[in-house]
């Protein structure tokens, strides 16, 4: 096989594989919880293969250590602490910190503007 990028084609198909892969492991948690750590598995052949990067909706849905999907509430703990998102996969113990500074700072942003407005309205 070619190593390097993949055509254009290519690369939106394996975007399209994926999130239809990770819909359908969302789907069949409930029921057979090893299907959907199949499809991840499968997701993330085409990812690697095709070097396709993990949508942001989708990133956060698996395992980074065992590669299991991972519905929150079922498998998986969702905390928040100091700034950050704590994950933590109960099928190994694994913990990932995403950091949402991101979204604390358009918060802030949005206060100041609507701040801004009110103000403006005042005078
Ligand atoms: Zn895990």
């Amino acid at each position: 096989m070619r190593r390097g990028r993949r055509p254009k084609w290519m690369i939106n198909i394996g975007k399209e594989r994926i999130d239809i892969l990770f819909k359908l492991a969302d789907n069949e948690f409930s029921r057979h919880p090893e299907r959907s750590h199949r499809y991840v598995k499968l997701a993330r052949n085409i990812s690697t293969k095709y070097n396709i990067p993990m949508p942001i909706k989708w990133k956060r849905r698996f395992c980074k250590n065992c590669y299991k999907f991972l519905k929150p509430g079922q498998n998986c703990k969702v905390r928040l602490s100091k700034g950050k998102v704590h994950f933590k996969c109960l099928e190994c113990g694994q913990m990932m910190r995403v950091p949402y500074e991101k979204e604390k700072k358009e918060k802030r942003r949005i206060k100041i503007e609507s701040y801004l407005i009110k103000k403006r309205a005042n005078e």
